[in-house]
């Protein structure tokens, strides 16, 4: 994933996308069914940007935004979690692979490297590191991989990150009945690395007025604003 998105990031910055880093958005101003300004926090200031369409794509963070921007977008965080080790000459891990029943994701990083991933802990948005989650992908490793003990990873070494999770699973892709020039596309939890390019196709569609090349029906983004 770094790989590809520091290339992403360079595609983009050559095709003129200007992209704020360290930029936290706080708020929205809206005038007519539009949203016309976002409240940032820039630099340690808080500054005003114009908005002429507003695609809201913050991932397990969408849930507060969306309510800021009154809408109803149910999302929870569900964090996972993941270690890299080196390779082991003589006990070199070539194909990725997923052990079904521990939930456990394993990776080749290029050639040197080995990643171990998993677990689904809904425990709301922190950077809390729970070790007996952890505990759990290493100790699945040599029940699938026999002889292949790992020992517990050192804190720093566990990288963590929180899946935008909607009740349904589920994203939701689409424009806001709510403001005219707001659309959304969020909510793809354990898929969102896959499933970004069909996303990014269908909303760009979206956003110019073209017909959706897939059909949006359980994408919707006001389905859960309906069930009160
Ligand atoms: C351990 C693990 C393994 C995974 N493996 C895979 C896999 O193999 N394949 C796959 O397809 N997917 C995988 N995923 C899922 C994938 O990472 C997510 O689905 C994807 O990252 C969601 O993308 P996103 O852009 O919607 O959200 P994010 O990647 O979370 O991006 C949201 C961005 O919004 C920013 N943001 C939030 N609030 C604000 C604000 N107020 N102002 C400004 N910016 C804000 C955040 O800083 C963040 O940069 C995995 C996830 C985990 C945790």
């Amino acid at each position: 994933p770094n790989a590809f998105m520091l290339q992403l990031r360079e595609f983009l910055t050559r095709a003129g996308v200007e992209i704020l880093s360290g930029t936290d958005v706080l708020g929205f101003e809206f005038q007519n069914k539009r949203v016309v300004q976002l409240k940032v926090s820039r630099d340690n200031q808080v500054q005003k940007l114009p908005v002429e369409e507003l695609l809201l794509a913050t991932g397990a963070w969408s849930q507060h935004l969306a309510r800021a921007l009154r809408l109803k977008l149910p999302i929870q965080a569900g964090k996972g979690y993941s270690f890299t080790l080196p390779q082991r000459e003589g006990q070199r891990l070539r194909f990725p692979s997923i052990l079904a029943e521990a939930r456990v994701a394993i990776t080749p990083m290029g050639e040197q490297l080995i990643r171990f991933g998993g677990t689904m802990e809904i425990g709301g948005l922190n950077d809390g590191i729970n070790l007996n989650r952890v505990r759990g992908i290493v100790k699945a490793i040599p029940k699938y991989f026999n002889g292949y003990a790992v020992e517990m990873p050192k804190e720093p070494n566990i990288w963590y990150g929180l899946r935008p999770c909607s009740p349904d699973g589920m994203p939701y892709i689409g424009r806001s009945n709510q403001h005219d020039n707001l659309c959304i596309a969020t909510g793809h939890a354990m898929m969102g690395l896959s499933l970004g390019p069909a996303t990014g196709k269908l909303i760009s569609e979206v956003i110019t007025g073209k017909t959706p090349s897939a059909g949006m029906a359980l994408f919707e983004i006001g389905r859960y604003a309906r069930r009160q």
